[in-house]
């Protein structure tokens, strides 16, 4: 079954009399258990999908599903739910609070959620579990990217939405969050959708989308998959 449905999906900005098409008219159906890229020109409407996945942006027409949850049918205080019960986010900065450690840090969403796993479990599995009671400032930018998947698969969620999540570490380091992104799509079988220009992460998506103009130009099925080492 799908772990997404997008029918007939557009996104107009209007900033002060221009209309911008951010998304024209999409169709979609991504597979459940799959790690999926969004790739294209910068402006050709990746971001805005996932915004709208994420359950953060409204569509301007069209529908959208998780699973069988109709996100266009809901309110803000449904999508604000269906945020924190199924949807783990990565952006490119980490946005972690840098007074609290690393096991604080995920406990901020482990204490809301609702079947979370411990905290500690979670940075285990990152292959932090000897960086826990470390400060941001005491961490490297791809332990402190490891640090924000923690925290965002602590509460188990169906899906991962990642926007440049290696965007500001160097291709080593980056390898560390590409291994970690590929583990928990196994291990979890968890959806996982990415924006990314790393040619690494890639090659070990099920598949490619191609973006062009605000609407999906090609889906390139990636049957040479590669497991990274
Ligand atoms: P990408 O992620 O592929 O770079 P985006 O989804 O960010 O593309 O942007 C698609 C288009 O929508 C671009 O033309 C962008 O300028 C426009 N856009 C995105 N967000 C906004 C916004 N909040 N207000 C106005 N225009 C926006
Ligand atoms: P609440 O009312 O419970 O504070 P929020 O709307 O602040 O709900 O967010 C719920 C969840 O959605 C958060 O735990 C977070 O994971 C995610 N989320 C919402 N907005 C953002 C955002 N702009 N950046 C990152 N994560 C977000």
């Amino acid at each position: 079954d799908p772990v997404f449905t997008m029918k007939g999906v557009t996104k107009v900005y209007d900033t002060g009399g221009a209309k911008v098409h951010a998304l024209a008219g999409v169709d979609l159906e991504l597979p459940g258990g799959e790690l999926a890229v969004l790739l294209g020109p910068s402006g050709s409407g990746k971001s805005t999908l996932l915004n709208i996945l994420g359950g953060l942006d409204h569509v301007t027409d069209g529908r959208v599903w998780f699973r069988d949850l109709e996100l266009t049918a809901m309110r803000d205080r449904e999508l604000t739910r269906y945020r924190r019960d199924h949807v783990g986010f990565i952006f490119q900065f980490y946005n972690l609070v840098p007074s609290l450690t690393a096991r604080e840090n995920v406990q901020l969403v482990t204490d809301v959620a609702r079947d979370p796993m411990p905290a500690a479990e979670a940075l285990e599995l990152v292959g932090l579990g000897h960086r826990m009671d470390h400060f941001p400032a005491e961490m490297s930018g791809g332990e402190q990217q490891r640090v924000a998947i923690a925290r965002a698969i602590a509460k188990r969620p169906g899906v991962l939405l990642c926007d440049e999540p290696t965007g500001a570490l160097d291709s080593k380091t980056g390898i560390q969050v590409l291994e970690a992104l590929h583990q928990i799509n196994r291990d979890f079988g968890t959806a996982t959708v990415v924006i990314t220009h790393n040619a690494d992460i890639q090659k070990i998506a099920h598949r490619v989308i191609f973006f062009q103009d605000g609407r999906i130009s090609r889906i390139q099925e990636n049957t040479e998959r590669l497991a990274p080492a």
